[in-house]
């Protein structure tokens, strides 16, 4: 079997090896036609972005926690920016758990003619819609660009943000939008080419 036809696997390490050997092919990730393991086309607006994916790095966690490293809490449901009550529970967030793991949950490639005129502008759009999304959602960030000759590759670790990353860059320059989502470990990919 063609080793990009094999089924996912569930094992996240095996993902992130294989992911990383895809991202070494020149030109593999950024053809929009090919489809990677495990992944599916999906629509801008699919469903998935309204439900709450299962997702391993979100444990079920007692309130209030305090995330050790980042300082982000765990109250009411969700992550906020704020002081940890005395007596709560510390704990790594998922988003600085996927620093770590060096696993990310969203991948933004740029690329096209328009995107390599005006790197710079995009790439600053890009940082400031992150800046804007982490101050009110701890757990939204981006946690690399990897700039690859006239593609870059933004990777982030919860698929909201690369999803409204996406839309973000729809919105201020036009250009055509994928969406590829990996269902059985909850993970986007957005192809924005222009
Ligand atoms: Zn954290």
């Amino acid at each position: 079997m063609p080793e990009d036809r094999r089924p996912s696997v569930s094992v996240v390490g095996s993902t992130i090896c294989r992911n990383n050997r895809i991202k070494k092919k020149k030109g593999a990730v950024m053809n929009s036609n090919r489809m990677l393991p495990g992944f599916r086309r999906i629509e801008r607006h699919d469903k998935l972005f309204q439900e709450q994916a299962h997702d391993a790095y979100k444990p079920q966690l007692a309130e209030p926690t305090v995330c050790l490293q980042c300082k982000a809490v765990f109250e009411h449901g969700r992550w906020h920016w704020g002081k940890a009550r005395a007596g709560a529970r510390k704990a790594i967030c998922p988003a600085c758990h996927r620093i770590h793991d060096h696993f990310p949950a969203g991948y933004v490639m740029l690329g096209g003619a328009f995107f390599k005129a005006h790197r710079n502008e995009v790439l600053s759009l890009v940082h400031n819609h992150e800046t804007r999304e982490r101050t009110e959602h701890p757990l939204q960030r981006i946690m690399a660009v990897e700039e690859e000759g006239d593609e870059a590759l933004i990777t982030t670790t919860d698929i909201r943000l690369a999803r409204n990353i996406g839309e973000a860059l729809l919105r201020a320059y036009q250009g055509e939008l994928e969406y590829h989502y990996n269902p059985s470990e909850d993970l986007l990919r957005v192809n924005w080419t222009h």
